[in-house]
């Protein structure tokens, strides 16, 4: 009764921008809604961690604090070893510290949760050991969910590589998906990162006490009501929808010397829907070859664009995971040097080309954006959804092949473009796809389709108010405030 201090929960964010940012959203709602504080606890990547700092030290710090756990090297790990093993080591090699962090936390305020997000699993004993409630979030979408949930089962009923099944996987409640359309790191069984998914998968199933997920009961309707079969029979923890959580645009990027704007202001001058805005997320990079096709291809069109351009990479789509570069600082003149020979001055009338970064939730947001190539990011899927827009699916790595998949062949909101024998996106496609999806009958489909999940995606975050009723993600997220209101065990006069 005399207990006033809010229950606190302690967040695990791994590392990507793409983790963060939604795990932010999920603090700020249930900051809001149900009353909690919240305490990242970060683990390093590497890199100075500038974005990640800039973004949590910019939030109020009474409900929403942050550590950030010592720095650490990863020298030691194979050159071309997968950004998934990179991602979970700085995780495990992070326990200690973690487990010290949580001790202080829990002797200091009531803390009742640990949430981790989809490469957290391993620290989930942590939430046992402290006598709190162990939570997953995941910051994709339910049918990359479903792929770890069935994954020990997969695992043991083939034989093969997944691309050389000769028939699409059915994963329970999805859309047929072919193997080669799995995760990256499902493409190589023998890889030791498969294997440390295969052993996440399997912790899945036992370890957390519920598993929040970033999308919505009626955009994958099917794989919801698998995952809830799939409690009945004990082969998954209980299933959360507590999406679409986007960057709210407050909540962007501070740090922008302002040049960032110019590109809303060249919008403003734009046609309504005239404008394909092309980007690849924080990470994505394209080799130098695609990079004169998408260029050349975008001139061709003839359409309307605003392209966040990068130095081209010819070693990995990802590149730029750990070395998010979001300034527009320091840039010269000649940091298009890249492009083909007088595209600027030719496309000039008709495109703005921005280096590395632009507010992609405003640009989406604007009235004259009309199309994204996109590269299927799950938080770049969302925010194209909340905002209507439909897309030109571009998967460079990670799960972005299965998001694709979800976009192209069940919600039938994108194109997905075709890649040649040489891996690349010819200039006369891409034409033919930007030009279908501003200007054709094809486009005008998709765009009338996303509008419905957007008007799908309010009702689902939807407030209760008068007439109308909490939303399912409000509902759900609503369940699980509720579970941590009531854990008491830390209480010793309870
Ligand atoms: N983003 C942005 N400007 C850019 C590129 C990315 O604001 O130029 C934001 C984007 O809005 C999204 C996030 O960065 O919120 C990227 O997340 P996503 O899951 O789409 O892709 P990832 O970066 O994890 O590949």
């Amino acid at each position: 009764e005399t207990r006033q201090e809010p229950p606190n929960v302690a967040v695990v964010p791994t590392p990507g921008m793409g983790h963060l940012i939604p795990l932010v959203e999920l603090a700020r709602r249930l900051v809001v809604l149900h009353k909690f504080a919240f305490t990242f606890i970060v683990p390093s990547d590497g890199s100075p961690m500038e974005p990640q700092k800039k973004l949590l030290q910019g939030l109020p710090a009474e409900s929403i604090s942050s550590i950030f756990l010592p720095h650490l090297t990863f020298h030691d790990l194979p050159e071309d070893s997968p950004i998934e093993a990179r991602i979970a080591s700085s995780l495990i090699r992070s326990l200690p510290a973690l487990r010290d962090s949580l001790k202080v936390l829990n002797e200091s305020t009531r803390l009742v949760a640990l949430v981790v997000d989809l490469f957290g699993a391993e620290a989930l004993d942590l939430a046992k050991e402290f006598g709190v409630l162990p939570y997953v979030f995941f910051p994709s979408s339910m049918m990359v969910l479903s792929s770890v949930l069935y994954l020990p089962k997969l695992d043991e009923s083939t034989y093969c590589e997944y691309r050389d099944l000769p028939e699409p996987i059915g994963l329970p409640g999805c859309v047929p998906i072919n193997g080669s359309d799995l995760a990256d790191v499902l493409q190589d069984r023998k890889n030791e990162a498969y294997k440390m998914v295969l052993g996440i998968a399997k912790r899945y199933s036992d370890v957390p006490a519920g598993i929040m997920v970033n999308s919505f009961a009626d955009l994958e309707p099917g794989a919801f009501k698998a995952s809830k079969d799939g409690v009945q029979l004990g082969n998954n923890p209980p299933v959360y929808s507590v999406g679409p959580l986007i960057r709210s645009d407050s909540a962007g990027f501070a740090g922008f010397d302002g040049s960032e704007y110019e590109c809303l202001r060249w919008l403003d001058k734009q046609p309504k829907g005239s404008v394909l805005f092309i980007s690849f997320g924080s990470g994505g990079t394209l080799s130098h070859e695609q990079l004169k096709e998408l260029a050349l291809g975008l001139e061709m069109s003839g359409q309307r664009f605003l392209w966040v351009v990068r130095r081209p990479n010819e070693k990995a789509a990802n590149a730029n995971y750990f070395n998010i570069v979001q300034s527009v600082k320091d840039y010269d003149p000649d940091y298009y040097d890249f492009l083909p020979n007088g595209f600027l001055e030719r496309t000039k009338e008709v495109g703005l080309v921005v280096p590395n970064w632009a507010p992609q939730v405003r640009v989406l947001n604007h009235v004259s954006t009309g199309g994204f190539v996109c590269h299927c990011g799950w938080n770049s899927v969302l925010e194209s959804i909340v905002h209507g827009v439909p897309l030109i699916a571009w998967p460079l790595y990670a799960e972005q092949r299965m998001n694709t998949v979800l976009l192209v062949d069940d919600l039938k909101v994108a194109f997905r473009v075709k890649l040649n024998e040489k891996g690349l996106v010819e200039r006369q496609d891409i034409a033919k796809y930007a030009k279908e999806l501003i200007e054709g009958e094809d486009g005008k489909i998709l765009r009338s389709r996303i509008k419905h999940l957007k008007d799908a995606a309010s009702l689902a975050m939807a407030l209760s108010k008068q007439a109308v009723p909490a939303g399912s993600s409000t509902n759900s997220l609503a369940e699980v405030a509720q579970i941590w209101n009531n854990h008491h065990k830390n209480l010793p006069n309870c």
